[in-house]
């Protein structure tokens, strides 16, 4: 069956919105203060060692920026792929939004700063306090500051994910032009790769930072691995929620491709 025959069930964007609610409102105006209190204390903290140690301290820089690109792929295949907004903890912040985005594209150009930002912000904190917590001034001191400065970056390049993934979906001249040129130039998400992941039934090009591992990830069939490893050891079946079950089966990679594997699971 192509993708086009696809019997694709989705909720609809009026009850997806109507779950985002002040009460997490004030959990993400509460992570994004939380965020820049740890990662400012942390840059000031770092800021007398970069001038001794200024390679370790680009080479741990860009390992960040990359590793938040493989970030930003595997917490938005979590999203997409597992659980409902039922979800207990993660169904109403954090799956939520995702559901939104695949029925409603454009949702995400409406939000703003703290919608868009909060999710992220909330995941990247324990990261930050870690960071800040981190001593600097011991005998590892290099690969303390080297798991510092790396982790900070990512956690920076995390927060940033989803105001790139926005600037993705919004119309030519409503981006600042220096954005469009980074788009160009792919570092940061290009619009026009970013649209393959919106592509039914929506189970590739994850990574939405810079999408450079994309590409990757899925020659070497990353996440249909994992997907086959959950349904194998769980019987969970992926993009259930996202897509209804049956279109779910219809494209899950399952361990064995049989009618009676989909039968059982489809029962279960
Ligand atoms: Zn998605
Ligand atoms: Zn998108």
């Amino acid at each position: 069956m192509s993708n086009k025959d696809l019997k694709i069930q989705q909720h609809s964007a009026e009850e997806l919105r109507s779950l985002y609610t002040w009460k997490h409102r004030a959990f993400e105006i509460t992570s994004i203060v939380l965020f820049w209190t740890f990662t400012l204390a942390t840059a000031v903290k770092v800021a007398p060692y970069v001038k001794a140690s200024p390679w370790l301290t680009l080479a741990a820089f860009l390992t960040g920026f990359i590793v938040a690109d493989w970030v930003s792929g595997f917490v938005h295949w979590l999203a997409d792929t597992w659980g409902s907004t039922a979800t207990p903890l993660v169904g109403k912040a954090l799956i939520r939004p995702f559901r939104e985005h695949h029925v409603d594209q454009l949702a995400i150009t409406r939000h703003d700063y703290i919608e868009t930002n909060g999710n992220n912000c909330a995941i990247s904190v324990p990261w930050a306090l870690g960071s800040l917590l981190t001593p600097l001034d011991h005998s590892w001191h290099h690969f303390a500051l080297f798991m510092v400065v790396s982790i900070t970056s990512m956690i920076f390049w995390v927060m940033m994910t989803n105001q790139f993934h926005k600037w993705a979906h919004e119309p030519d001249d409503k981006r600042p032009t220096v954005v469009t040129w980074l788009q160009r130039l792919h570092l940061i998400l290009p619009p026009e790769h970013h649209q393959i992941h919106h592509t039914r039934p929506f189970l590739d090009y994850y990574c939405i930072t810079t999408g450079w591992l994309n590409w990757p990830l899925k020659k070497i069939g990353f996440y249909r691995t994992s997907e086959r490893l959950v349904t194998a050891y769980l019987g969970w079946i992926p993009r259930k929620d996202d897509i209804g079950l049956n279109a779910a089966l219809s494209v899950a990679p399952l361990p064995e491709q049989t009618e009676p594997a989909r039968q059982q699971l489809s029962e279960n």
